[in-house]
């Protein structure tokens, strides 16, 4: 009850991605920032692409296939900040639901996966509910932090550890030798 020390308040090191399973939707708000970043499946774990950002990519050289994903911030009905994968097609599905929904309102996003496989299309319909100006406040309040985005994406991909006063032109070159060591199988 009474503590001798401050807590640790500091925000957490990262926050769970959500990734829609087969059989098992879900309800959510978006809360705000996105992510977006063209990846690479290899080995069997996702890499970024580092084409945009050092004009030079090892799995591209390699002529590994890029893939698109998207990153959203959300909260789910159990009040949990998280982070939704989204494809290219499921986020097209989620824009245009955007823009039909009702100024003044607040939008449910139900995304769901059909039973089978698990890269079966994802599905993306929303509900549009009246709210008040406090409920649009509460929600930007609980909006994640961008780098704090970006720090979980590097932790779910294992990649090297980046911290916001990291340069990001670094960090990146500190990816790509990453990178190369795994095409070299050292890692
Ligand atoms: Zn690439």
């Amino acid at each position: 009850m009474f503590l001798e020390q401050m807590p640790d308040v500091r925000s957490p090191r990262q926050v769970e991605i959500v990734r829609v399973k087969p059989g098992k939707p879900l309800r959510m708000i978006l809360t705000g920032d996105t992510i977006r970043i063209m990846t690479h499946w290899y080995r069997g774990k996702t890499f970024p692409c580092l084409k945009a950002a050092l004009g030079r990519c090892p799995l591209c050289q390699l002529g590994v296939n890029q893939r698109y994903y998207a990153y959203y911030a959300i909260r789910s009905l159990d009040g949990k900040p998280r982070m939704l994968e989204l494809t290219s097609t499921a986020e097209a599905r989620l824009v245009e639901c955007f823009k039909v929904c009702p100024s003044g309102s607040v939008m449910y996003v139900l995304v769901s996966r059909e039973h089978g496989k698990r890269n079966n299309p994802i599905t993306v319909s929303a509900e549009y509910r009246d709210c008040s100006p406090e409920d649009v406040a509460h929600a930007n309040r609980i909006t994640l932090d961008r780098n704090l985005m970006k720090r979980s994406l590097t932790h779910l991909w294992n990649l090297p550890p980046w911290n916001e006063s990291d340069n990001l032109q670094t960090y990146y070159a500190i990816v790509e030798n990453h990178i190369k060591e795994v095409i070299s199988g050292n890692v």
